[in-house]
């Protein structure tokens, strides 16, 4: 096989199709091909060294290249590779898996369905939500309410249930009974508002929603906790708590996505954690095995679980690898990872305040509109003129050239619109910070420099 650089990019841009890619422009310019990982960084095919301050894609949260993963999955392979949980049966990382999540999860979301990703995962709340109200005799209560730009991945429920509308427009999306209402996003749409008054505006949206749409009607609500696709929108304090009290009153299930928030991100083991309120069902992904091999969970509580149980009768949903053993074999040695090592209590005590100061002082830099982080997931907004809060007219071409400039200084940040996005590694360390958020400055200098901002 040859593998030199150019040919695996000749073979990929003749056979490979990129997900979320204009693919004839990404054949024109080439792949990054990428070769090696250790800890925070990765290397290249063509020999550069780069500080991953975006995990992957907000999944490596223990780091790379931890051996006992691999070892992990190797022992499990050999010792049973595969097996179903169709027909009565399971597998042993399978059932101590759905234990450790129960004892991990908040509450009494005791109960876990497997899937391979996150977009599976709220593919099976959607079905799963509507058979528990269907059997017990309430088959109107069946539309779900989402967030418009949320993000639910990319399969044909996942992306009805988030409110991308470039998503919708491929494919005829969203499917039948799905609403959305504005998220919150205080920087763009926050006015003079205060957080706390800002917080009960944006949940009472969905009071508001959910009364035009009669709350015989309404199924669930459904929301990341922090909006991370679209630019890391971080709620006000009391938003989830608000939208809890809403959801209760009107018996609307509350569905919180930790597909990134979840195993860490926010310096607690869930966001729902962080900003204190109990959601009825979890889904999960990512960090749950620190993206070493695909899985995706679904936790329901015991109201939600006895239902199905006692009147769901055959569940008509699952996957082949619906508890994939090697997968959960290798969740399991990462969950012990991330314990052992108290990797979640360093983030939350440690390096994530260490980070926030550092971040949060990049907001100094004239071309930062606002800099906001919780734990270790933030942004940057970038802005043409300091301190209003007016966009680039052209939205998304600044944060590009940002995040070109930034790979080429050795650190890797995503862009979307004019955000500069944050999640690194939870292991990164108060001298890779530092690194960090000297390269990221320098990035902001230049890119400021190419505008002719000074
Ligand atoms: N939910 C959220 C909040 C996500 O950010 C993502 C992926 N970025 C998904 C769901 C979909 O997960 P996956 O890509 O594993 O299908």
């Amino acid at each position: 096989m040859d593998s030199t650089h150019t040919t695996l990019q000749q073979l990929d841009a003749a056979h490979h199709l990129h997900p979320f890619n204009d693919n004839a422009a990404l054949a024109r310019k080439g792949t990054r091909i990428l070769t090696r990982g250790e800890g925070c960084y990765v290397w290249d095919a063509e020999g550069n060294k780069l500080l991953d301050a975006f995990a992957g894609l907000w999944c490596v949260n223990i780091g790379y290249g931890r051996k006992e993963l691999g070892e992990a999955a190797s022992k499990q392979m050999t010792q049973l590779a595969y097996y179903n949980s169709f027909f009565g049966c399971t597998t042993e990382p399978t059932v101590h898996l759905a234990a450790k999540l129960a004892e991990l999860c908040p509450g009494d979301l005791d109960h876990a369905f497997f899937s391979n990703s996150g977009s599976e995962a709220n593919d099976t709340i959607l079905r799963m939500v509507r058979h528990f109200w269907a059997v017990q005799d309430k088959p109107q209560k069946n539309i779900f309410i989402g967030r418009h730009n949320g993000y639910h991945g990319s399969t044909v429920a996942g992306a009805s249930l988030g409110g991308m509308k470039g998503m919708h427009k491929q494919g005829g999306l969203p499917i039948p009974d799905i609403a959305h209402i504005d998220p919150p996003f205080w920087f763009g749409d926050g006015g003079e508002m205060g957080e706390e008054e800002y917080g009960l505006l944006c949940a009472k949206r969905l009071e508001d929603k959910i009364l035009e749409l009669g709350p015989d009607r309404v199924a669930a609500f459904i929301g990341e906790p922090i909006m991370g696709a679209i630019g890391v929108y971080i709620p006000p304090k009391n938003y989830w708590k608000e939208i809890e009290r809403i959801c209760r009153k009107y018996d609307v299930l509350l569905v919180a996505d930790e597909v990134i928030c979840g195993f860490g991100r926010t310096g607690e083991w869930f966001a729902s954690q962080y900003f204190g309120f109990q959601p009825d069902i979890m889904t999960l992904a990512k960090g749950i095995t620190s993206g070493y091999i695909p899985l995706g969970a679904v936790m329901f509580n015991n109201r939600v679980a006895k239902v199905l149980a006692e009147k769901g009768g055959e569940l008509a949903h699952g996957y082949t690898y619906s508890g994939h053993p090697v997968c959960a074999a290798v969740a399991l040695e990462n969950i012990r990872i991330l314990q052992d090592e108290k990797i979640v209590d360093t983030c939350r005590d440690d390096t994530g305040p260490y980070l926030a100061a550092k971040w949060k002082a990049l907001g100094e830099h004239p071309l930062v509109g606002e800099a906001r982080i919780a734990g270790m997931v933030g942004a940057l907004e970038l802005v043409p003129r300091k301190p209003s809060r007016e966009f680039f007219p052209e939205r998304g071409r600044v944060g590009q050239l940002c995040r070109d400039i930034a790979l080429k200084n050795g650190l890797i940040l995503r862009a979307t619109n004019d955000s500069m996005l944050l999640s690194p590694p939870l292991v990164i360390s108060r001298a890779q910070v530092d690194e960090l958020a000297e390269k990221a400055w320098k990035s902001l200098d230049q890119t400021a420099k190419e505008l002719g901002i000074a």
